[in-house]
């Protein structure tokens, strides 16, 4: 089936993100001089509380908005910058144009949701490894490679428990 990206997604359960990890960060954030203001604490923890799932600045302005209503969408893409800035977050944009926002700093992989575009974090395992030491055997006179971008695609949890009805 083919992805569509532009379609409304339904909105990820509301949950809240453990109080540690957003300390943490926003610790990190006044060491680096940057006061902690209830937009920032708002767009981080609506970010964080999507979990393994990656969202859209869009998205994410509309759960800090229900937090703190005074987050707009400017405020949204400035504090990601911010994030960005300091390694708190990492943009991932896509083919057809559409970014959305990863606040996981450990390594991993992403996967796309064929049906729902969604983009959800997904281990490594030994995959990594597999391709490392494969990667270099790729190297000919025409390109050496020293890295490699891998993207993964199939079905996130929410798609699969809705699989019985494919047409919603
Ligand atoms: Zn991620
Ligand atoms: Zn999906």
């Amino acid at each position: 089936m083919a992805a569509e990206p532009d379609r409304v997604r339904e909105p990820v359960a509301a949950r809240r993100p453990a109080p540690g990890m957003v300390n943490e960060r926003l610790t990190l954030l006044e060491r680096e001089g940057y006061r902690t203001t209830p937009q920032r604490r708002a767009i981080l923890e609506s970010m964080l509380a999507a979990g393994r799932e990656n969202v859209t600045a869009e998205e994410i302005c509309r759960r800090a908005r229900a937090v703190c209503p005074t987050v707009n969408l400017a405020t949204t893409y400035r504090t990601l910058d911010l994030f960005g800035r300091l390694g708190m977050v990492r943009r991932l944009t896509y083919g057809d144009g559409r970014s959305v926002f990863c606040p996981n700093v450990h390594p991993h992989y992403h996967g796309t949701c064929l049906r729902c575009g969604a983009v959800v974090d997904i281990p490594r395992r030994r995959v990594t490894k597999t391709i490392e030491q494969e990667q270099s055997k790729l190297t000919d006179g025409a390109f050496v490679v020293v890295g490699h971008r891998i993207e993964f695609y199939g079905y996130c949890a929410g798609c699969r428990t809705s699989g019985a009805s494919p047409g919603k």
